[in-house]
């Protein structure tokens, strides 16, 4: 799908690519947009159009993010996109500076005030790595309301539903396996025993709900009498209980209910407080449910697959073959530093005053037609650019006037994913 505006701006239904073309050719429209794939109409207003509700999903991530947007009404999934942060490069950054800073401090040179308790942190503070992904998602909400008519937005705010699985450890919920519960149950073990095999502690394998007390010995499907375990391990203990292998302490450990695991999810919690300052309505779900969703709809696992699966109001009769998703990652808008360093601090450069040159700045998207030599033909993608007319483009050089602008940097790179 192709989004499309109004000739006075205004974000109207998506269009099937062919349709695009074919208006494009025709001379009815321009494109407006590369990234995401904007076109705008000429000669049609928003009044003289009928537009559908649409709602935009995002499944938040450490790394990578997801966006869906549904359309309500047809039920159809008519956009996706994932957006990979870059937390890590900004850590990574910071600790460099800091590296620098302090060789610098010790250095007998000229006499600088240490800067000693000066700081305050306001309330709500988030490291920069992490306020990173809650500015650039909403960077791309507010891209995605300007190209498609968003009324509503579903988030995933929390692994499973905190509430009702502490009334569950009281109350004696059952787990049963496929359920929305069953899956709710899941999530909330995986938090209870941190990822890992209650027995073994390893991690990053798949892990199998497991009962302490084994059902052929009269143990219960409740979620005190659970813990996971990986296969291995569910293999060895057969039906012994976990005392009889060797565990007793985890008997103890499965009946202390769960507390206080909201805190961790702080990035998502500041996403959803900025969501919430938007005149939208919001949804929140939480992942039990998306894993629900996304098995009972048989999605493969993607980040935008999981976004799409976000929430309550995920129709039962989703259609999700978008044919492709946007890849969108995050580069940032270059350095502030003014002299680069060597990596033992020494200074090796000074920023130019200039950013342009030849016409172009580094991170703008390029299209290179490049009529001879070892890169002969066509390249598209960010441009890395130099004083001197060589550029670099990708793992080579390339001379300025072989170029031809696609896009202004905006802080971004694409790509493109067939599904
Ligand atoms: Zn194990």
């Amino acid at each position: 799908m192709v989004f499309v505006l109004s000739s006075d701006n205004q974000p109207l239904d998506g269009c099937h690519a062919a349709r695009a073309r074919k208006l494009l050719s025709a001379g009815r429209a321009v494109v407006w947009k590369r990234y995401p794939f904007t076109i705008i109409l000429k000669n049609r207003t928003a009044a003289e159009s009928v537009t559908h509700e649409h709602r935009l999903k995002i499944d938040p991530g450490s790394k990578t993010t997801g966006l869906a947007i549904v359309q309500e009404g047809t039920d159809r999934v008519v956009w996706a996109g994932e957006l990979t942060h870059r937390g890590q490069a900004i850590r990574d950054a910071l600790l460099a500076r800091r590296a620098i800073r302090r060789g610098r401090r010790q250095r007998h040179t000229r006499y600088r005030k240490p800067r000693f308790l000066n700081r305050r942190r306001r309330e709500g503070w988030l490291a920069p790595s992490l306020a990173h992904r809650v500015q650039t998602t909403l960077t791309w909400v507010g891209r995605l309301r300007k190209a498609c008519p968003i009324a509503a937005v579903s988030v995933e705010l929390v692994r499973f539903d905190t509430q009702r699985m502490q009334n569950a450890e009281i109350s004696g919920v059952e787990y049963q396996q496929g359920t929305l519960k069953g899956y709710e149950i899941r999530e909330y073990l995986l938090a209870k025993w941190n990822r890992k095999c209650a027995y073994c502690q390893k991690g990053d394998l798949p892990l199998q709900v497991e009962h302490l007390i084994p059902k052929v010995r009269g143990g219960s499907n409740r979620v005190s009498n659970l813990t996971l375990a990986c296969g291995d391990c569910n293999q060895k203990k057969g039906d012994q209980t976990a005392s009889e292998f060797g565990y007793p302490h985890l008997m103890e450990q499965a009946k202390a209910p769960l507390k206080d695991v909201a805190g961790v999810m702080t990035t998502r919690w500041a996403l959803w407080r900025a969501l919430s300052a938007t005149s939208l309505p919001l949804e929140t779900g939480t992942g039990g449910r998306t894993k629900w969703n996304r098995t009972r709809l048989g999605l493969q696992k993607s980040h935008w697959a999981d976004a799409a699966c976000v929430g309550q109001s995920t129709p039962d009769d989703l259609d999700a073959a978008v044919g492709s998703v946007l890849l969108i990652a995050s580069k940032g808008h270059g350095s502030r530093q003014m002299c680069g360093t060597d990596k033992h601090g020494f200074p090796m450069r000074h920023k130019r005053r200039q950013k342009r040159y030849f016409g172009f700045r580094t991170g703008d998207l390029v299209k290179a037609v490049i009529p001879g030599g070892k890169y002969a033909g066509t390249h598209v993608g960010r441009v890395t650019v130099r004083s001197r007319p060589m550029f670099k483009m990708g793992g080579f050089d390339v001379h300025p006037k072989y170029l031809k602008l696609v896009q202004r940097a905006d802080g971004y790179a694409y790509g493109e994913r067939k599904v």
